[in-house]
C-alpha cells in the first residue's frame, strides 16, 4: 500500500489502515481485545473509550481515506456518532438549522432532548438556498443535512449548503449513510463533518451496529473530547468485524447501484406502479443535483403502487425480498413507511409529506436483477 500514491476505492476498502500481523504473518489485521494497556514506556496511553486502540485507529484511517478527510472516529451506533457530533459543536444559547426530512432518530434527538440543554433548533422543509438562508440566525452554529433522504430520496445541494454556511461561519454536518462514501464524498463539496450509520452500507450484512464520523483533525479533536465523555464507543471485536465488512463495500455498493437503477427503470415503466423515487432516474426532480454530487445513485429507492392494489398484500406476497426495518444489507428488503418510520404521523401529515399507504421503501441487495424483477412481478399478480 505504502508505495501506491492514489489508491482507488476498492484498494482503500481492502487495504488502507490494515494492521500487520508481524508475529504470524497472517493475511488480515490481528484483533487486539485489550481494555487495559501499559502506561509506562509507551507513546500513547490506550483505552477503548479514548478511541485509540490499535483496531480503532486502523479502521479510522480507512474511513478517513474513504471520505477524503484527515481523520475519523468510530462509534457504537450511528446515533452515537450523530449525538456526539452535534453536542460537540452546540452549547446553551446556540441554534442549529436542520433539514426537515431526517432519519427519525436524529429528528427525535433534536426535538425530544435539545430543549433541556437550552439549544435552539429549526427545520426547513424547503431545500432551496433561499429557504436555508432565511432560517439562519445570529446564533446559528451548525447546519445539518441528509442526502439522499428517507423515504422519498430528496436531494439536498451539498455545495450550495457548504458555501452558504461558510459565508456565515457556520459548521456543516451531513448524514452520508444512504449514499455511502462509494457514491458521495461531501468533503469535496465543502462540508465540514461527515456522519455515517455504519450499521448500513459500511457493515452491509445486517449484523453490525456502528457509527462513524470523518472530518479534519481539528474538528475530530473537538468531537473526540465530547465522545470520550459521552462514551459511545464500539467494542474492538465489532471494530474488527466492521473493517472486514468494509473490504467488500466498494463492490457491494456498486452492485447495489446497478441493481437499483435497473429496478427503478423496471418499476417506472410498470402500469401497476404510480410513482418511483430514485435519484438516478432522469424524471427525479433533483436528478441534475444528484448527478453533480454523486458518482452512483445508491441502492435505496421508493415506489408507490396504484390505488387499486394493496401494498400490504403485495409485500406479503414477495418471496425473495423480505420485509425489514433496517436497510443496506446484501439482501433485498422492503418496508412500508406508513407502518414504520412514519406511523406516528396523522394521516393528514403523512399525505402532506407525500407518504401514502401504498408507498414502499426498497433497499436493493446484490441478488440477480432478473430474480428481483421476477419476485416483484409475481407479487403484483398475487395481490390483484
Ligand atoms: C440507521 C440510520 C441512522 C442511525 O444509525 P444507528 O446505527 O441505527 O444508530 C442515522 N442516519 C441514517 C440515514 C440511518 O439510516
Amino acid at each position: 500500500m505504502s508505495n501506491i500514491s492514489k489508491p482507488g476505492i476498492n484498494t482503500i476498502c481492502t487495504h488502507t489502515g490494515e494492521l500487520e500481523d508481524t508475529q504470524f504473518k497472517g493475511a488480515v489485521s490481528p484483533l487486539y481485545m485489550s481494555t487495559s494497556y501499559a502506561f509506562t514506556d509507551v507513546d500513547v496511553k490506550r483505552y477503548p473509550r479514548y478511541f485509540n486502540t490499535p483496531n480503532q485507529q486502523a479502521l479510522s484511517l480507512k474511513i478517513a481515506a474513504l471520505e477524503h478527510t484527515e481523520a475519523a472516529l468510530i462509534f457504537g451506533s450511528g446515533m452515537a456518532a450523530v449525538s456526539t457530533s452535534l453536542l460537540a459543536f452546540l452549547k446553551q444559547g446556540d441554534h442549529v438549522l436542520l433539514q426537515k426530512t431526517l432519519y427519525g432518530g436524529t429528528f427525535n434527538l433534536v426535538t425530544e432532548e435539545f430543549e433541556k440543554f437550552g439549544i435552539e433548533f429549526s427545520f426547513t422543509n424547503d431545500l432551496s438556498e433561499a429557504a436555508f438562508a432565511e432560517k439562519i440566525q445570529p446564533n446559528t452554529k451548525v447546519i445539518y443535512i441528509e442526502t439522499p433522504s428517507n423515504p422519498l430520496m430528496t436531494i439536498t445541494d451539498i455545495e450550495m449548503v457548504a458555501k452558504l454556511s461558510k459565508k456565515h461561519d457556520i459548521v456543516t454536518m451531513i448524514d452520508n449513510t444512504f449514499a455511502s462514501p462509494v457514491n458521495q464524498n461531501p468533503i469535496d463539496f465543502g462540508i465540514d463533518i461527515v456522519i455515517h450509520s455504519a450499521t448500513k452500507y459500511m457493515g452491509g450484512h445486517s449484523d453490525i451496529l456502528a457509527g462513524a464520523v470523518a472530518a479534519s483533525e481539528e474538528h475530530i479533536e473537538r468531537i473526540f473530547h465530547m465522545g470520550k465523555n459521552l462514551g459511545g464507543n464500539l467494542s474492538d471485536y465489532t471494530v474488527w468485524l466492521l473493517e472486514r465488512s468494509i473490504k467488500t463495500m466498494g463492490i457491494r455498493v456498486k452492485a447495489q447501484n446497478r441493481n437499483a437503477k435497473r429496478l427503478a427503470k423496471f418499476l417506472d415503466s410498470h402500469p401497476d406502479i404510480s410513482k418511483v423515487y430514485y435519484p438516478g432516474l432522469k424524471s427525479h426532480p433533483d436528478f441534475e443535483i444528484a448527478k453533480k454530487q454523486m458518482r452512483g445513485y445508491g441502492g435505496m429507492l421508493s415506489f408507490e403502487l396504484e390505488d387499486t392494489l394493496d401494498a400490504k398484500k403485495f409485500m406479503n406476497a414477495l418471496q425473495l425480498i423480505k420485509p425489514s426495518m433496517s436497510l443496506a444489507g446484501v439482501e433485498s428488503t422492503i418496508l412500508l413507511p406508513s407502518e414504520t418510520s412514519h406511523a406516528l404521523l396523522s394521516e393528514e401529515e403523512r399525505i402532506a409529506q407525500g407518504i401514502s399507504e401504498n408507498l414502499l421503501r426498497f433497499s436493493v441487495g446484490i441478488e440477480e436483477k432478473k430474480d428481483l424483477i421476477a419476485d416483484i412481478e409475481q407479487a403484483l399478480k398475487a395481490c390483484k
